[in-house]
């Protein structure tokens, strides 16, 4: 017998983490943070005893897919843990700089000390299209999800009473064109597939467009000699940032305009994608065969301590400014909001999805008056939001990555919000003509 339950990731964006028993063996895929609204779902139990689970599967680095594993770890999970190399080299950083803001906060998730234990266990590294085989002949597959550097998809193989059974997780799906990463790998065959719908009913902007308007946005700020803050992703968007902006210098365009990466976290990061060189798209690849580095160019300087951080600010010079949090809920930027947003020739421009009630959507939605570490701040610069960079594939390649797998029995619903889950439910039924089902949290499926 096989089941499947979702604890996670189920009717909701964050906080993924699905379980499949096949038999006795317990594999957990993913063990996510719940964020925004969802964060005090962080404190309920995970609705299954740490202890039992053989296998803990990792599709991706984002916290929203491993940010709960040192409390798996505290609660008595002490398996291996199975993922890329390069998912556990992001992984690291993420979960340390993740228990440095959880200390600061009054109700403790877990703390620094819980980390290293949870970290011990990463080290059963399998790549893209490399297979595994676990305990009772089941056998896991990877591919590329082209989601984040190291992101993958998952198939899992087994006999059922005789008959043979496959399933596959798509973790996050990145979109077909991507501006780093390497693109998108897709399964032929699957019986049950379960599916992420973050954007079940959206399509987006073309990437290209988007591309054009991000540089040419900071070129007019630049130009009528306004400071650009980019608030940003720690993780993949702010080197994508990165490598647009070098493209920009090696055309001469950003001459006497100094660049700042204004995140220890980011540049970490940053530092730790140069190790994953077959990673990345052709036109990364090449480059870094010619020995060039792609994150790298003249006018960029890395502002790692705070005293740094807080000289950027020294003189009202043009400059581009990017620093976390991407969505401006604490971090660097915050700082640099207080001092730019009230000056009329400069420039906040957003380069990711910015969450309902967070001070970044609140900026994104235009002018008025916010408060920000207790200032109360006329904005008066231009906001700008450059909307096609999304790390998540859209309704038409979603559709599009399901139509590549035959032999489905049904496809499963996860990680989207209902209108979007409805959405992408009612064309998988009408435009694949496959059954579709939007998975509830704790509901047992079986396999
Ligand atoms: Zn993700």
């Amino acid at each position: 017998m096989a089941f499947y339950t979702s604890y996670g990731a189920a009717g909701e964006v964050t906080g993924s983490c699905h379980l499949l028993n096949i038999g006795n063996i317990n594999i957990l895929i993913d063990c996510g943070m719940f964020q925004g609204e969802e964060s005090e779902l962080n404190f309920e139990p995970f609705g299954f005893n740490p202890e039992d689970i053989d296998y803990l599967i990792v599709t991706h680095a984002h916290l929203d897919h491993i940010g709960r594993i040192p409390l798996l770890v505290k609660q008595g999970f002490n398996k291996k843990i199975i993922s890329t190399r390069a998912t556990f080299s992001i992984a690291q950083l993420m979960l340390r700089n993740s228990a440095g803001i959880l200390e600061s906060k009054p109700k403790q998730l877990y703390t620094m000390q819980d980390v290293d234990p949870a970290l011990e266990l990463f080290g059963n590294f399998l790549e893209c299209e490399e297979s595994l085989t676990l305990d009772n002949d089941i056998k896991i597959t990877f591919k590329n999800a082209g989601h984040i550097l190291g992101s993958v998809s998952v198939k899992v193989e087994f006999i059922d009473e005789e008959i043979a059974k496959s399933v596959v997780f798509s973790g996050d799906i990145g979109q077909s064109q991507r501006i780093i990463t390497s693109p998108i790998e897709f399964w032929d065959k699957a019986n049950y597939v379960f599916i992420e719908s973050t954007y079940g009913l959206s399509v987006h902007q073309e990437l290209e467009i988007s591309i054009n308007s991000f540089k040419k946005q900071i070129l007019k700020t630049i130009k009528n000699g306004g400071t650009v803050v980019i608030p940003s992703f720690a993780l993949e968007r702010t080197q994508e940032v990165l490598f647009l902006l070098k493209q920009m210098s090696d055309e001469g365009q950003l001459k006497n305009i100094p660049v700042f990466l204004d995140s220890p976290l980011a540049i970490n990061v940053t530092r730790a994608f140069s190790n994953y060189p077959h990673l990345f798209s052709d036109d990364v690849k090449q480059m870094i065969e010619k020995g060039i580095n792609p994150f790298d160019f003249q006018e960029l300087t890395n502002t790692y301590t705070k005293e740094e951080s807080l000289n950027i600010n020294s003189n009202n010079n043009p400059k581009i400014i990017i620093a976390g949090s991407g969505m401006c809920e604490g971090g660097r930027v915050n700082y640099h909001l207080i001092r730019y947003l009230k000056e009329e020739k400069n420039l906040v421009l957003f380069v990711g999805f910015q969450v309902n009630n967070t001070l970044g959507q609140k900026i994104s939605r235009g002018k008025g008056k916010i408060e920000i570490l207790n200032s109360h701040i006329h904005v008066k610069a231009k906001v700008g939001y450059v909307s096609g960079f999304s790390a998540h594939a859209d309704q038409k390649e979603l559709l599009e990555w399901i139509d590549t797998i035959d032999d489905i029995y049904c496809v499963y619903l996860i990680h989207g919000d209902l209108p979007q889950l409805q959405k992408l439910k009612q064309k998988v039924k009408k435009d694949l003509d496959e059954k579709a089902h939007i998975v509830k949290i704790g509901e047992q499926i079986h396999i």
